[in-house]
């Protein structure tokens, strides 16, 4: 797709790298398995290699050789073309030589035609697969798909793509500006969490104290503080009636328990977003992790407007908020009180500000028909977003939220 670029450019790239050392880069690649690269796997009796693609004469399975990423990731995110309906497993390792278990991947759904700019996505119609946190010391990936058999009329599976993701350390900033912080406000720190010990020298985020009981401005992390790359194009405005809850869809052992951790997947998430979905930016206005904290996603600092984002399919006139998390089977992943309670906080915070009233229901106008006015992803679009676990908590969200407004001072 890329041309190579003048050695004039190149120079002054290595340049500016030589320079400037950027602290918390994030760094990926897409690493591709197609045509004969699959002649090196294992084939089950009943699959094929032909024209470069897997056929299966019936319901049978396919062994990769193993790939290296030439980088060390902790985020993987798969996505194929051709038979939607394989069932993809991957294994990771950091040598080649000591693997993992068998992950199973879910299916997210499919990637768009165009990139959110309107240019096409090279990954066009490719099925999307869960993106899977793993070890950071990663470099190694191996993957057996289950291939149900293949149509006549159909190719079959003809590439598997890996997007994987080492987002770095994050940058270096004093402790003042780790949340949204203004002049004069006192920093509360927060109880130190099990396991912080081991990490890197940071001390914990200090958090905003609530200036308004009932529905002030929530604690947020702006992008500043977990090194947020900027949009690829400037933001389209629009004003949220409705609000929107999702989960992440991201699988892992649910293991993080830093701020530092969590910054890490929401740039990962972004850098996924960016790149394979082919968004301009993340997907959702906020995202929160299982600790509770609130980090400013596709958003910026003027709380007049919210910016359109990426996260339902219809976006125009509703604000997405994703917790963190996989809250459906097969990973099952269950949102942790401090996450709904901070899910509550924001809700109130907009709604607010809108005008939206949490029990209501009213015309999405870009859906074109009337939805709920706090309403989880799945009742827009078929998906199983934001999980069955956080779905079933969707009328203590609303209830919670509607309590919060009433007793919101005038
Ligand atoms: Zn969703
Ligand atoms: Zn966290």
């Amino acid at each position: 797709m890329s041309r190579t670029p003048a050695p004039a450019f190149l120079a002054l790239v290595a340049g500016l790298l030589g320079a400037a050392p950027i602290l918390g880069e994030v760094r990926s690649a897409q690493v591709v398995q197609e045509g004969t690269d699959f002649a090196r796997g294992r084939f089950d009796p009943g699959i094929s290699l032909r024209g470069g693609n897997l056929r299966a004469l019936r319901d049978a399975s396919f062994e990769s050789s193993v790939l290296d990423a030439g980088l060390t990731f902790s985020a993987i995110g798969p996505h194929w073309q051709g038979a939607a309906h394989a069932a993809l497993e991957l294994s990771v390792s950091p040598d080649g030589v000591r693997w993992g278990g068998w992950i199973a991947v879910p299916r997210e759904g499919e990637i768009g035609e165009t990139c959110e700019d309107g240019t096409p996505n090279p990954f066009s119609g490719d099925s999307l697969g869960a993106l899977v946190f793993v070890a950071p010391n990663t470099r190694f990936v191996r993957y057996r798909v289950q291939l149900p058999e293949t149509p006549s009329g159909e190719a079959g599976l003809g590439r598997v793509a890996f997007h994987v993701i080492d987002p770095g350390t994050g940058p270096e900033l004093p402790i003042a500006g780790r949340h949204g912080m203004e002049p004069g406000e006192t920093a509360l720190v927060r109880p130190a969490v099990a396991g912080r010990a081991g990490r890197r020298a940071s001390a914990p985020p200090p958090e905003i104290p609530n200036p308004v009981p009932g529905a002030g401005k929530p604690p947020i992390s702006l992008r500043a503080t977990w090194g947020a790359r900027p949009p690829k194009t400037g933001y389209t405005y629009t004003l949220a009636a409705h609000l929107a809850f999702h989960h992440t869809a991201t699988v892992e052992d649910w293991s993080a328990t830093t701020w530092d951790e969590c910054a890490a997947r929401v740039r990962t998430i972004q850098t996924y977003h960016m790149d394979t979905n082919g968004w301009n930016d993340l997907g959702y206005a906020y995202v929160i992790c299982k600790h509770g904290d609130v980090f400013q996603a596709r958003e910026d600092d003027d709380d007049a407007t919210d910016v359109q984002g990426a996260h339902d399919g219809f976006n125009r006139g509703s604000a997405g908020i994703s917790l963190l998390g996989y809250f459906h089977p097969p990973v099952d992943h269950q949102p942790t009180g401090a996450q709904v309670s901070s899910l509550v906080d924001l809700m109130a915070w907009i709604a607010g500000r809108r005008g939206i009233d949490p029990l209501g229901r009213s015309l999405y106008d870009a859906f074109g028909a009337p939805v709920d006015n706090l309403y989880g992803h799945r009742e827009v679009k078929a998906t199983d977003c934001p999980g069955d676990h956080l779905f079933a908590l969707k009328e203590i969200i609303r209830t919670s939220v509607s309590d919060r407004l009433l007793r919101m001072p005038l």
